[in-house]
Parts: C-alpha cells; sequence; structure tokens
C-alpha cells in the first residue's frame, strides 16, 4: 500500500518525499482505521485524503468550511488528473445538480462539499446511494464546542457517518487542537486514542516575538520601512481600526491593501489578488483575511491588537514563512487592549460555560504577552507537546536584560494571597497589597492581615503588572470565568519555602535610556549600591522617568 502512495506522491504531485506524519496518517487509513490527524498549517494535510482517495475504490468526501479554497484544489486535482469536483453555494443550481448527477455516475473520485449541504436532505438521499469509501473532515476543530470556530453544522456529520453503509474510513484534520479539543473530536467521531497522529508544532523558521511599552503606530511605520519590499500582513481587531491603519500607511507613502468583512465582496478579491501576485506587500487586515490563502512568501506578520485565544493567534501568525525562508511573527501587545476581547465575549451569545471557557483561553492569549520565558515553548506546551525545548530565538531568548531577583516581592504577593485565602482576584489582591483605603477592604477586614500593606510603595499599577508576571511565569492559577480568583501553584510553594528563586527581566532597559556607555555603567553601580542597601530589587527603585532624570543631572 506505501509503495502505492509513494508511487502516487511522486506521479501526481511531483514530491520525492513525505512530510513528517503524512506516510503514518496515510497508513493508518489505508489499514481501514478512522484517524485524528493533527499537523500545523501547511504541514501537508491535504495529500493525507487525497492520495488515499485514489487508493479506495470508492468515492471520498471531503468536508471543508473553507468555500473559497475549494475550487483552487480542484482545479489542481483535475490538472494533475484526479478527477474531483466540489459543491457548494457559491454554483447556481443548475451546475450543481449536474454535478450531482456526475456523482451519482461516479465521474469523480474527490468531491469537496461545504457542511451545510449535510443539512440539504435531498443531498443526503443521494449520499446514500453512492459508494463513499472514506470521508475526510477538513478544520475538524469546527465540530467542538471547545474551539476556536464552532460551527453548527459541522455536528451533522456524526449523523451522516450513521447513515452510510458501510461505514466509510474517516480521517480528521486539523491545525489547532488543545488536548481539550483533541478529546472532542475523538469523542464526537468516536476516534480511539491511539489514532491520533500528531506531528510537532514547531516552525522552526518563525521568530516570534511581543513587542511593549512602544508606539506601535511609530514601531510599525519603522518596521516596514526597515523591510521594505518584503511581504507582511498587518492583524487589527476591528474594521475601523483597519481602516484607520490602512490610511496612516499610505499617507506616510507606504502602498498597502485591506480586507475586512465591511468591504464588498469584489473590493475584498481584488486587494486579496494584488497581494497573492506581490503588486501590493502590505496587506492591513481583520481576522478575515488569510483563511484558505496560500501565499508563501509572507515574511513578517504582526498582530498589532491581541487576538482571542493562542489558536487564532498561532494560525494567523503561521501565515508568515510557508515557504521555510526566515519570517517573523510580532504582538504588539499593550495590556488595555485585552478589554475590546473580553467586551466581545461578553456582548456575544454563547452560554455561560462557553463564555468561561473563551475568557480563560484570552487569558493565556494574554499570558503569552506577559511571559518572559521562551515564546516558542509557550506556544507548543499550549497545544500540548510535553517539554518543548527553548527556541534560543524568539525574542525572549534573545533578550540581553538582566535578570533580577525579585524573590522577596514574589513571596509578599504570595503569602498575601495565602492569608487572604485564595478566595480573590487580581484587584482586590492589589489593593490590600498595597494598601488601599477602599471601603470594601475594610468590610472584608482585610486590614487585620498581617501581609496588609505590605506593598504600599508600589503603585497599584506595578503590582498588578507584578501579579501578570506571577500568572504567566505559572506560580498563579486563575480559576475560569470573567473575574477570576487567583490560586496558589505548587511552585509557589516552593516560592515561599524558599526553595525556588523568582527572577525577572529589569524594567527598563538602561541601555535604551542612556546611550553613553560610561555613564551607563556609572548608572548601573549606582543602583545596585542603593538597591543592596534598601534591601529592594534593583528595578524598584528606578523608574523609568527617574533615570531618565538621573542621567540628565549627572555631569
Ligand atoms: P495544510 O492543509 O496542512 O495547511 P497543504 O495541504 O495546503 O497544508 O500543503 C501546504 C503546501 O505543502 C502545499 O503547497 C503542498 O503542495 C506542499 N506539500 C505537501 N506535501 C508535500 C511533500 N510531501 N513534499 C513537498 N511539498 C509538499
Ligand atoms: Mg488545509
Ligand atoms: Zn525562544
Amino acid at each position: 500500500m506505501l509503495n502505492k502512495a509513494k508511487n502516487l506522491l511522486e506521479t501526481y504531485f511531483g514530491y520525492d518525499q513525505f512530510r513528517e506524519g503524512q506516510e503514518e496518517i496515510i497508513q493508518k487509513v489505508s489499514e481501514g482505521k478512522d484517524t485524528l490527524a493533527i499537523m500545523p498549517t501547511g504541514g501537508g494535510k491535504s495529500l493525507c485524503y487525497q492520495i488515499p482517495a485514489m487508493l479506495f475504490p470508492g468515492i471520498t468526501i471531503v468536508i471543508s468550511p473553507l468555500i473559497s479554497l475549494m475550487k483552487d484544489q480542484v482545479d489542481a486535482l483535475e490538472k494533475t488528473g484526479i478527477p474531483s469536483t466540489y459543491i457548494n453555494s457559491t454554483l447556481p443550481s443548475e451546475e450543481i445538480n449536474e454535478r450531482l448527477s456526475g456523482i451519482y455516475n461516479g465521474n469523480y473520485k474527490l468531491v469537496y462539499i461545504a457542511p451545510e449541504r449535510l443539512e440539504v436532505p435531498s443531498f443526503l438521499r443521494l449520499l446514500k446511494q453512492i459508494h463513499i469509501s472514506f470521508l475526510a473532515i477538513d478544520e475538524a476543530h469546527c465540530i467542538s464546542q471547545w474551539g476556536h470556530d464552532f460551527r453548527p453544522s459541522y455536528l451533522q456529520i456524526k449523523n451522516l457517518i450513521s447513515q452510510i453503509q458501510p461505514k466509510p474510513v474517516i480521517l480528521a484534520l486539523t491545525a489547532t487542537a488543545t488536548p481539550q479539543v483533541q478529546n472532542d473530536i475523538c469523542d464526537l467521531l468516536h476516534i480511539h486514542k491511539e489514532h491520533v497522529v500528531m506531528t510537532g508544532f514547531e516552525r522552526e523558521n518563525l521568530h516570534f516575538q511581543v513587542v511593549k511599552g512602544e508606539d506601535r503606530d511609530r514601531f510599525l511605520l519603522n518596521y516596514i520601512e526597515k523591510n521594505s519590499g518584503q511581504a507582511g500582513i498587518i492583524y487589527a481587531a476591528t474594521r475601523k481600526e483597519v481602516d484607520r491603519i490602512h490610511l496612516l500607511l499610505e499617507r506616510k507613502g507606504v502602498s498597502a491593501g485591506k480586507y475586512h468583512a465591511g468591504m464588498s465582496e469584489a473590493a475584498r478579491n481584488r486587494q486579496q489578488e494584488q497581494f497573492l501576485f506581490d503588486n501590493i506587500m502590505i496587506m492591513v487586515a481583520t481576522n478575515a483575511f488569510g483563511m484558505g490563502i496560500n501565499k508563501s512568501n509572507v515574511r513578517f506578520v504582526i498582530h498589532y491588537h491581541i487576538p482571542r485565544n493562542m489558536e487564532s493567534y498561532y494560525q494567523e501568525a503561521g501565515r508568515a514563512g510557508r515557504d521555510g525562508e526566515e519570517s517573523a511573527c510580532l504582538l504588539l501587545f499593550a495590556p488595555q487592549d485585552t478589554h475590546i476581547q473580553s467586551f466581545l465575549i461578553e456582548q456575544s451569545e454563547m452560554d455561560d460555560e462557553r463564555k468561561e471557557n473563551e475568557y480563560s483561553k484570552l487569558r493565556k492569549m494574554i499570558a503569552y504577552g506577559h511571559t518572559e520565558s521562551c515564546l516558542q515553548q509557550y506556544i507548543l506546551h499550549y497545544f500540548g507537546e510535553e517539554n518543548p525545548p527553548e527556541c534560543g530565538k524568539c525574542g525572549n531568548c534573545t533578550d540581553s536584560r538582566e535578570q533580577v531577583d525579585v524573590t522577596i516581592d514574589a513571596q509578599k504577593v504570595l503569602s498575601c494571597i495565602r492569608r487572604m485565602n485564595e478566595r480573590f482576584g487580581k484587584t482586590m489582591i492589589t489593593k490590600v497589597l498595597t494598601g488601599s483605603a477602599d471601603k470594601k477592604i475594610k468590610s472584608f477586614g482585610f486590614e487585620q492581615l498581617t501581609t496588609f500593606g505590605i506593598l504600599k510603595e508600589r503603585t497599584q499599577k506595578e503590582v498588578s503588572e507584578f501579579i501578570d508576571f506571577l500568572t504567566a511565569e505559572g506560580y498563579l492559577q486563575p480559576t475560569d470565568g470573567q473575574y477570576p480568583i487567583l490560586t496558589l501553584t505548587e511552585s509557589a510553594g516552593n516560592v515561599l519555602r524558599g526553595k525556588e528563586p523568582v527572577l525577572r527581566k529589569e524594567k527598563v532597559r538602561i541601555s535604551q535610556i542612556v546611550e553613553d556607555n560610561e555613564l551607563f555603567e556609572r548608572l548601573r553601580e549606582l543602583r545596585r549600591e542603593l538597591a543592596t542597601k534598601e534591601k529592594v530589587p534593583p528595578y524598584v527603585i528606578f523608574s523609568d522617568v527617574t533615570l531618565r532624570e538621573m542621567s540628565a543631572a549627572l555631569p
């Protein structure tokens, strides 16, 4: 079987080797095992059903929500000599009828359909009359309520499977399944855990970076200028912001396209084509852009605002570097933007359980913005890989700022949370730590705590950011829901017992503020001295502002 598959790979597709995972997946389905394939975007999932489609005796049905992609795939297959067709709402009804009778007469090996078709009874009747040996379900995460793109019509698939006799072999494919979503797909489609094939999610050529505390417009213009001539996508959270950023670029003489759902379909298609054919190098877009777009030479993807979860982020950022060349994925992180996403969840019509789930996913996205560990490691860990290594090249891995020991501060925060019986959220904890005069604090009796006001020399903002940092680094575990309670983790216990130090990158890099080397060294020494005397971490003494003032005052 595999020899045959290899031959097909060469003769039809012109490739001489399978990529990671492809062979194993093809092997499993040819043995009749229902399989879940998890491979990153661009990993080559299509071949995993196109090749078996030619090995199976009957017809292969491919269910995909990406209508815009079906035509391209079918055109490509027809060119290589594999008889195939697609059926979706873009076709006039006579055309659909013609194709249906073609399917009935066995003219096609592969048939792509949109999931909505499964709600049409006459179509289901037709499917029962033909010989379907293989059913591929692309973007299979759409079947899970816990996925980031749930589509109710995907639930019809179960129904379809139960009606086809004999039961076809099933292959579910996705690029973005968290362990929770994987379980859900397996449960709903009755796939055994041992038939889940997951290839590495790592994309070696991508450099991740989180940009914080910068003027975003200025950063963007600079970045584009430095990388002029290269193709890049800039994602923004709303249509209004897409329009604004697009205008900003045009005013600075950068020719850019834009794409969002508020534009006419014709206008969107025009912009997309211009970008695909390198007539314009920059595309400013909402997340409506990119599904099913196969542009290989995208050199950077910049998220101007935080997306709603890591799945969306990795999918969108992953549109960079499909050709394997080094490419950058930047998140311009401003903690205040997270309110846009919270608001969208709050306004949505999801039930409470799903909302809670969305909030907790958003929090993990925010933690990505705060973390000081390897960004790629964070991503791989999120998608369920065990012990992923540090990448050595992301923004955090290459961040040369000094690490300062903030164990004492961490102990103060963690012990305060313990004193409060791990029953409160960030706002309340911050208030107690900074000794706020809030009436609520009185009513709870927090003023009696030994830890009350233990960080009163800091601002609420500083303390709140420090708590975010402790959360991102895994010392605190938030509960689900919109107003999460912070609880202590096992490593928090180690910190409290003095068994584990907490290190944090310096908040401000002096070299960014003071360019003169000698001056820089003097300031650094002065700061160390003071810190030792005051018994606090150096960054606490010098804020950005005081450093600036000091360097101005020094001769
Ligand atoms: P996915 O659906 O996983 O995002 P695709 O199936 O669209 O990825 O494949 C991405 C690209 O990789 C396509 O251009 C495809 O032709 C190419 N590709 C797939 N398999 C191989 C292979 N074995 N060798 C070389 N290129 C491949
Ligand atoms: Mg695909
Ligand atoms: Zn890294």
